[in-house]
């Protein structure tokens, strides 16, 4: 008989999926993790940014109990905590481990109940927790990324508009979908780039011209359907040429001409929130789209690497309790 081959593990470039679950459940560990992918290895002074820095200890020689570190530079202690999103949360910084690998590590993401059903945090802190972490995985406002380049497809989508069960029963309009009630989504995709996505008030030149301008560079290939705002954003951001597909007769490609990659995106955004959230009230959906965003510009690597980024984006963004409730 011939010898059963051993079953080949896929080789995971990053050492991450090994050292998370030991950070999941020890808090030395989860500190001594975060520490190293904040720092990359090099701990350096948040405040003043100088790498002079010793980490402070008890009187056994062990580590202090807050995890805190001394700058020789700026004489200031601190903690990984500092200037990030985790200040100011008296999370266990294992749990917060936990919430960013599953947060990474799923294609549509996980939701507040499940992070509480797998942490024992309340359904409160859950939920604040995993808005802190999208807004993490936001883009930082101070170094915005480059803008799109070359063919970039443009479209808008509409959220939510779901009647209240009670509206439901009643007769005539009260029932129905409302187009009035449901948010706009525009978003801007790069042909195997990034993407970006943002909240808009309406489907007009006057509102998808400044989210073009913002996200697009000039001299780009735009296409888009045959809505009325494209033409005009197409022209005032400068655009090389402008294309569009007439979805309203039924073509959906025309050689190279197609808006397939945007709608794929807005396929996987509607799939997590049906799916995962079920209900996102329009005052938080742009946390939503930022975890959408990011998922979908960090395809390419492996959910270590994919944790790892959602960490560093935590560096320099504090949301306060109050914020993260009613922002
Ligand atoms: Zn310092």
């Amino acid at each position: 008989m011939p010898r059963k081959q051993p079953c080949k593990v896929a080789e995971n470039k990053s050492d991450v999926v090994r050292e998370i679950p030991i950070a999941c459940s020890n808090e030395d560990a989860a500190v001594d993790f975060l520490e190293r992918k904040r720092w990359d290895d090099v701990p350096c002074c948040p405040r003043c940014g100088d790498t002079d820095v010793y980490k402070m200890q008890n009187r056994e020689g062990g580590r202090e109990a807050h995890y805190r570190w001394r700058c020789r530079g700026c004489k200031k202690q601190y903690s990984v905590r500092t200037g990030t999103v985790f200040e100011d949360s008296r999370i266990p910084l294992r749990h917060w481990c936990f919430a960013f690998w599953a947060a990474c590590s799923s294609k549509k993401g996980v939701s507040a109940l499940q992070i509480q059903r797998q942490t024992g945090l309340s359904y409160k802190s859950a939920l604040f927790l995993m808005h802190r972490i999208r807004w993490a995985m936001a883009d930082n406002p101070n170094t915005p990324p480059p803008k799109l380049s070359g063919i970039v497809e443009a479209d808008e989508t509409r959220i939510g508009g779901k009647p209240r069960a009670a509206d439901r029963k009643k007769r005539g309009d009260g029932r129905k979908w409302s187009k009035k009630q449901k948010t706009i989504v525009a978003a801007a995709v790069e042909r195997g780039g990034r993407v970006r996505a943002e909240v808009i008030p309406k489907v007009t030149g006057k509102h998808v011209t400044p989210f073009l301008k913002q996200h697009v560079a000039a001299g780009t290939t735009l296409m888009t359907d045959e809505h009325t705002a494209y033409p005009m954003a197409a022209w005032e951001i400068r655009a090389a040429e402008h294309h569009t597909v007439a979805h309203g007769s039924g073509e959906y490609a025309r050689g190279a001409v197609t808006t397939n990659t945007i709608e794929g995106f807005f396929g996987l955004f509607k799939r997590k929130l049906n799916g995962t959230h079920h209900a996102v009230s329009t005052k938080h959906l742009h946390r939503y789209i930022d975890e959408a965003v990011f998922i979908y510009n960090h395809r390419a690597v492996d959910d270590g690497a994919r944790t790892v980024a959602a960490i560093r984006g935590a560096n320099g963004k504090r949301l306060k309790y109050r914020e993260a409730v009613s922002a």
